[in-house]
């Protein structure tokens, strides 16, 4: 154990010095000394001081298939043997890649008569929400529109970090740096019922309210100038968002009224996250281009995509001409074969109907008891993610000031105690590997009591 803590000393001073992390405030760095993960086996992380740590967030909401999955590794070896890389530049393509744009479009669920049968790749999320906005431009220009360029967006949405993909965010954290947002950007408030609701108001009403916003800006705006709404199906970063069940059929209504393209952020809520392959058909709402990345490979190789509705790649392959816009990995044929692996393996452990209809009212059944707890003024779950807000007072909902930082104390008991578990100002959040299994939600809501009781603890001391 002693030599693992000298190795542990020795990466963090090696990582303070030379590695500028992403989202880490560095300042201090080094005397904190930032956790070493080091290896990983099914829904569990161990650091290199050999703590075992539940992982209640995948990863970065990604590892949906769970650590430790040699179908994976075998995947990306027998690849790197066989075809390493070549581009799907200038009419070239590889075997991989055709085979994945055709299994997406094979899982993408027909909503309301439009199907998905084109995909386009990338690396990333980021880089396949800049694929859209070029997308979404180059589809309006096609038409003769070009006066359609701004793309409406919510308040602290996450859409990625690139300039266009921070810009289509609503993190104003994130707009504060590099003097976004982009031109042509412009958000809407998000659809937070317990914070945005009016005293007394329905969460049926409030869904309907919310969307109303979108209305209300795109006239502002002009309609004749808006391109596209883009918006996740529920916000993940921002604190685990989950609209009331009118708000996407009135977003459908008002996209529909005024033309303008829908695109459905489903980096995180696609391959299962949901319950579903695709998040807009639990929704039911009928999106025009899919932003999709993290589970389509579980996380383990990095991929992202676009799935590309008929609507637009109707104009974009009729009309188009050469669309001047790739990236050298898109439809990397190694990163191919392990989202092809990924997908097989899903489809045969039936990951996604697991979360639908076992796994997923588990934990929506042991999530809600969270909310007998002093601390908790609200807990809902979709599918695999949840989130919990923590509250000053039950019976008014009053919340902590926010100086006292409670969601940070409360990650703090997480980390002592073995769970990983994300903090959004005070809200907690989980999205855990669709794995799971009921033992283990058993073991992760017993985790996360202890960690509630703790921080109250705290609180009173
Ligand atoms: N869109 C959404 C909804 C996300 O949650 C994320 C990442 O968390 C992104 C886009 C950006 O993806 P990436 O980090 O792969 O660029």
């Amino acid at each position: 154990r002693r030599a693992e803590q000298q190795d542990t000393k020795a990466i963090q001073a090696l990582d303070s010095a030379h590695y500028l992390h992403p989202f880490t405030d560095h300042a201090g760095l080094a005397s904190r000394g930032a956790r070493v993960i080091t290896r990983a086996d099914n829904i569990y992380v161990w650091d290199s001081e050999g703590a075992k740590i539940l992982d209640a967030m995948s990863g970065l909401w990604c590892v949906n298939a769970g650590y430790g999955r040699k179908e994976l590794a075998d995947a990306a070896y027998q690849q790197m043997m066989t075809l390493p890389f070549y581009n799907s530049f200038f009419n070239t393509t590889n075997v991989p890649a055709v085979q994945l744009a055709t299994k997406l479009a094979s899982l993408a669920p027909k909503v309301g008569g439009r199907s998905f049968e084109h995909v386009f790749f990338s690396s990333s999320g980021s880089e396949s929400n800049d694929t859209n906005v070029r997308m979404v431009r180059r589809y309006w220009d096609l038409l003769g529109q070009p006066q359609r360029k701004v793309i409406i967006s919510r308040n602290n949405a996450y859409h990625g970090s690139t300039m266009a993909g921070a810009s289509l965010g609503g993190m104003g954290g994130m707009h504060a740096q590099g003097d976004l947002p982009i031109p042509n950007i412009t958000h809407i408030e998000q659809p937070y019922f317990f914070e945005n609701a009016r005293p007394g108001e329905s969460e049926a009403d409030f869904g309907r309210r919310a969307a109303g916003w979108l209305e209300a800006k795109i006239l502002e705006v002009g309609a004749d100038k808006v391109a596209a709404f883009i918006a996740e199906p529920v916000q993940g970063a921002g604190g685990v968002i989950i609209p009331p069940e009118t708000y996407w059929p009135e977003i459908q209504r008002i996209v529909d009224q005024y033309g303008i393209l829908l695109i459905s952020d489903e980096v995180i809520c696609a391959f299962g996250r949901l319950g579903h392959w695709f998040a807009y058909e639990k929704f039911g709402y009928r999106p025009d281009l899919v932003t999709f990345a993290k589970g389509v490979t579980s996380g383990y190789i990095p991929l992202g995509g676009v799935m590309v509705g008929d609507r637009v790649a109707r104009v974009l392959i009729e009309k188009g001409g050469e669309f001047n816009h790739g990236y050298t990995y898109s439809g990397h044929p190694v990163a191919c074969a392990v989202a092809l692996a990924n997908l097989e393996l899903m489809e045969r452990e039936n990951l996604v109907g697991r979360v639908k209809d076992d796994t997923g009212p588990y934990l929506a059944r042991r999530f809600a008891e969270l909310k007998d707890h002093p601390l908790v003024g609200g807990a809902e779950t979709c599918g695999f993610v949840a989130g919990l807000v923590l509250v000053k007072n039950k019976a008014t909902n009053a919340m902590f000031d926010a100086d006292l930082g409670v969601g940070m104390i409360c990650r703090g008991h997480c980390f002592k105690n073995g769970l990983i578990m994300r903090a959004v100002g005070d809200r907690m959040i989980i999205a855990p590997p669709l794995v799971m299994t009921h033992a283990q939600i058993d073991e992760m809501m017993a985790l996360i009591v202890r960690c509630l009781d703790a921080t109250l603890d705290d609180l009173r001391s």
